[in-house]
């Protein structure tokens, strides 16, 4: 078994933001997904697993609409083992339930079409709030993506909010919820750098299961 503790990243750089399918650049290394709703860690963790602190935004302005956004990184997951490429697509923060419906409208049509169009797209982690309910909407994001056939890893964050007992209690919690319908249930604090190789794990596992 690999050690994913020993995680190196050799590169990371931004490739570009799209606002709209025809604006997605060509295809290159297998793509990882990372969703979530506004304001959930998703900058914040994006900067923690690939150990840059600028490298997403961090926002301040939480609900923004923007576009979905890729970088491309040069990891090797585990001493002795080759270098390789992944491209990592930020996408856009959902959680528009009470926004101007074209903002609805446009984050389905971006990520229904990503999802739906992009051969190189591998696994996707989405991203809960520990602080939060589970919404009607990342159910549902669940059943498509498993009706999509694309893994999906639920990743709850800033787990450092919370005591242990409770942080075990809402692991099995959302495995219960969510049994069946998505490929697995971690927990992360980008804060405390917990949880991040597990992450790792996950990704490559789907990289190396779907060449
Ligand atoms: P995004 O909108 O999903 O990209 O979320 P951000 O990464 O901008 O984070 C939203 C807020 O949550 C910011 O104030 C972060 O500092 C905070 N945050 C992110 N990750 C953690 C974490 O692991 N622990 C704690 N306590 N706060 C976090």
């Amino acid at each position: 078994m690999a050690d994913f503790s020993k995680v190196t990243i050799f590169d990371a750089t931004f490739v570009s933001e799209a606002r709209e399918l025809s604006q997605f650049p060509a295809a290159g290394a297998p793509e990882v997904a990372i969703a979530g709703r506004s304001n959930v860690g998703k900058s914040t963790l994006l900067n923690s697993i690939t150990n840059r602190n600028g490298l997403a935004r961090v926002s301040k302005t939480p609900g923004r609409t923007r576009g979905l956004v890729m970088f491309d990184i040069t990891i090797r997951f585990a001493p002795g083992e080759e270098r390789q490429a992944i491209r990592l697509v930020d996408l856009p923060g959902y959680g528009y339930a009470k926004g101007p419906k074209e903002d609805r409208l446009s984050w389905k049509t971006l990520v229904e079409g990503y999802v739906r169009s992009r051969e190189a797209l591998k696994t996707m982690l989405l991203l809960v709030d520990a602080r939060r309910d589970l919404g009607e909407e990342e159910v549902q994001l669940c059943d498509w993506l498993a009706a999509e056939g694309l893994p999906c890893h639920v990743v709850i964050t800033k787990s450092d909010k919370l005591g242990a007992t409770e942080r075990g209690l809402l692991v099995k919690a959302r495995k219960e919820a969510l049994r069946g319908r998505v490929s697995s249930v971690s927990m992360v604090s980008a804060l405390k750098s917990e949880g991040i190789e597990e992450v790792w794990k996950k990704i490559a596992y789907d990289l190396r299961a779907t060449p």
